[in-house]
């Protein structure tokens, strides 16, 4: 337990210290994902569980997925809406606050972490990645952030690459209307887009590669794509005389949604197949995300599969962002190909530790090499003082469902107690080290 003794020991008081041990540790026995059957095999998950719980107690995890460096936005006005499970994550979410920050107010602990970040920045990052076993967390996001000695690494957004011309036709609702305002205003500023210079497609398509380029350089380590949110994840091919056309047609007039699409489809097929050449993995939220305006059949796994079965991307490293949750076995299956992954982030959120743990017991069952642990820890508005409280909260939670879900297979005679703890070290840092090039 030194992660836990690592966060105390940034504490003033020994009382704080005794709250933070009291709320972070779980509570034995888990219970299994489902019955079991015979006495022998409860016998059989109670040891492998134990046998898990003690050989991963200080394994650092690489966290695939989070919004760490987040401002929080706590509003009350949105926690009826919430999933129960988030729901009653707030309350500990306070206690975490109190022993963190010294208050249970919402507002006042933002406040102090906002202050803390700002006098500490590294320093203050480097303590919550002890305190929550993170070696390495993804990070999405567009700004630099204090790098916490190359222990917080940057994903941005290339869906600001997918809006190339005026987009005034192509919102379907207002969360449309704001990631396409975001990009542009993006585009034209920091992105440093000088329209004027990318008068036709292959000046933009170029300046897609030197932003990719640039990015590599800089320390990103994958791309983030969240196209599902505003838009079908189904990327047609467009041929490049197309797209030339409706690039030229979109800087003289808004262009039909339908046009913009084909647009979009082409630059971002153009993407996919150069992210390679940088060493940059895409990421696509694929599945569950905010409500309301998200409609889970444009961001079904199936939408990808015309992308995710075509040779031409064999050589880009795929990362499915959420698991494709609640479409858990066909994500699964889709890992099946060499480049693709699965992402566990965000599960957390929606379906307490029993069902998380059925869900991990699929991905492993298809591909346990290609399952990434992550949380995807952010400032949503049920989230109290910051992402951090969120992300203790979390972290917990899945490597609990990750032994759950192995000591279950390990009672069902499907592995042994040897490989479950390798499967979980894969799951919780080896996959990564191998997607990413991390050394170990
Ligand atoms: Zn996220």
């Amino acid at each position: 337990m030194r992660w836990i003794q690592r966060l105390c020991s940034s504490q003033p008081a020994s009382v704080l210290r005794t709250t933070v041990l009291l709320l972070l540790v779980i509570a034995v026995p888990a219970p299994p994902a489902r019955a079991l059957d015979a006495p022998t095999e409860r016998k059989a998950y109670a040891e492998a569980y134990a046998a898990l719980r003690s050989a991963l107690a200080d394994e650092p995890a690489i966290d695939n997925h989070t919004h760490l460096v987040y401002s929080a936005r706590y509003d009350e006005r949105y926690v009826e809406y919430m999933p129960l499970v988030m729901r009653q994550d707030i309350a500990r979410q306070l206690d975490l606050a109190e022993a963190l920050f010294g208050t249970r107010d919402p507002t006042e602990a933002a406040a102090i972490r906002e202050a803390r970040v700002a006098a500490e920045g590294d320093a203050y990052w480097e303590r919550h990645l002890d305190a929550t076993r993170t070696r390495i967390a993804l990070v999405n996001t567009m700004r630099p952030f204090a790098a916490a000695g190359g222990r917080l690494r940057r994903v941005p957004f290339a869906s600001y690459l997918l809006f190339p011309v005026r987009a005034d036709n192509y919102p379907l609702h207002p969360e449309a209307a704001a990631t396409a305002s975001r990009a542009r205003e993006w585009l034209a500023g920091e992105g440093g887009a000088d329209a004027a210079a990318l008068a036709d497609l292959d000046a933009y398509l170029a300046f897609v590669d030197r932003t990719l380029a640039q990015w590599a350089q800089t320390g990103a380590v994958g791309i983030k794509f969240i196209e599902g949110l505003v838009r079908p994840l189904h990327f047609t091919a467009t041929t490049r005389q197309q797209a030339a056309e409706l690039y030229a047609a979109g800087r003289a007039a808004p262009l039909s949604r339908t046009d913009y699409l084909r647009l979009q489809d082409h630059v971002a097929r153009h993407i996919f197949a150069r992210a390679p050449e940088h060493g940059l993995a895409v990421h696509i939220h694929v599945g569950a995300g905010n409500p309301p305006f998200l409609r889970l059949g444009d961001n079904s796994v199936h939408q990808l599969e015309n992308v995710l079965a075509n040779p031409r991307f064999f050589g880009t490293q795929f990362v499915l962002i959420h698991g494709g949750f609640p479409e858990v076995e066909a994500a699964a299956y889709q890992s099946l190909r060499p480049n693709v992954w699965i992402d566990i982030s965000a599960q957390s959120h929606f379906v307490p530790v029993r069902d998380l743990a059925g869900n991990l017991r699929t991905y492993l069952g298809y591909s346990p090499r290609s399952v990434l642990f992550g949380t995807d820890v952010s400032s949503f508005p049920g989230v109290p003082a910051g992402p951090e409280v969120q992300h203790l909260v979390v972290s917990e939670r899945l490597r609990d469902a990750l032994d759950r879900a192995l000591a279950e297979m390990v009672a069902a005679g499907e592995v042994t107690v040897e490989q479950a703890i390798s499967m979980a070290r894969d799951v919780l840092h080896g996959n990564a080290e191998r997607l990413y090039g991390f050394a170990d």
